[in-house]
């Protein structure tokens, strides 16, 4: 083996090394545009785990166990409900898989050249975005109270709501829109260097340490890392009463899932505001919260509720989103 790797080196040396391994630059990503995007939608093997540092190269089923629905609906929610950069960006990436019958949350995965280097992996740099499918059959109301039961908060506070939708198309389409853009949402956040993650101005006033330290390499599902600036905003793990939930939900965080870390902080900001413009202005996604004193408050999810912090972290990512 050993004898085989030196003759293919030195061979290749001969051939001319165009640079030397350690100082190989990832490969540009070809920017992929949307009109073969029907090629790059298909199954996945259900057990491939993204969150083990070993994975392989993820790829396509042979033959492919997803539906042509299935396929579609990603497509023309991507194609139909999307414009400028987010329209780009969903485009770009390398696969959106499908996966089936799995307790697995829908995936966002950056290839790393860090840990994947491009002399030895031909996938580093690639970006794959992996869904569960019964995120295909979700509104967005739903995986809100999907996400929320995640944080392990109770069912009796999770009281979403929609009205006023777009009726030339299924309410699942939105639900479909904030998987696709979270997840993309993640892949941007990996993709930055820790000192420049998108949108970092607007985000690290609301946490109490650096926001380019104790960040992961795989950010588990709504895993709780560094802490809120203002510490009356609890973790959102700990919610059990709904002045709790209000508290997120007026003090600058796009959802509960935002105020578990910095990382998902963004990623709701701009997954939310995605689907916000493209359900239009006439879309109400509310959030129905009875606080300590028994009053009510109705949070209209797809707002920045008066508050500067919010507003500011839905306007960059909006503006990661529109035509350069
Ligand atoms: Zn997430």
């Amino acid at each position: 083996m050993r004898i085989t790797s030196l003759v293919i080196l030195l061979t290749w040396l001969l051939l001319g090394a165009p640079v030397a391994a350690d100082t190989a630059k990832p490969k540009p990503r070809t920017a992929h545009d949307c009109s073969d995007i029907a090629l790059r939608v298909c199954s996945i093997d259900p057990s491939f785990d993204p969150s083990d540092p070993n994975h392989q190269t993820p790829t396509c089923q042979s033959p492919d166990q997803s539906t042509g629905a299935d396929r579609n609906f990603i497509i023309t929610t991507i194609l139909n409900q999307t414009n400028g950069q987010l329209t780009k960006a969903l485009c770009s990436v390398e696969n959106i898989f499908i996966f089936q019958s799995s307790t697995l949350p829908s995936w966002g995965l950056y290839q790393d050249p860090t840990y994947h280097p491009p002399s030895t992996d031909p996938s580093s740099g690639n970006t794959y975005i992996g869904i569960n499918d019964s995120d295909l059959n979700m509104t967005f109301s739903k995986k809100q109270i999907a996400n929320s039961q995640q944080l392990s908060i109770d069912n009796t506070l999770l009281n979403f709501s929609e009205s006023g939708l777009p009726t030339n198309v299924v309410p699942e389409v939105y639900g479909l829109l904030y998987t696709l853009s979270h997840e993309y949402g993640h892949i941007l956040w990996h993709q930055a260097a820790t000192t420049s993650r998108p949108c970092k101005d607007n985000i690290k006033g609301s946490w109490a340490d650096d926001i380019s330290t104790s960040q992961p390499r795989w950010t588990t599902y709504g895993y709780s890392f560094n802490k809120h600036s203002d510490n009356t905003i609890p973790d959102p793990h700990s919610i059990t009463k709904g002045g709790q939930i209000y508290s997120i939900y007026s003090g600058g965080f796009a959802t509960e899932l935002a105020a578990s870390n910095p990382e998902e902080d963004f990623v709701d900001s701009y997954s939310l505001g995605a689907t916000t413009k493209s359900c239009g202005s006439s879309c109400m996604f509310d959030y129905t919260i009875t606080l300590d004193n028994g009053n009510i408050k109705t949070i209209l999810l797809n707002s920045d509720r008066g508050n500067n912090t919010l507003q500011g972290k839905l306007a960059c990512a909006g503006n990661l989103q529109s035509f350069p």
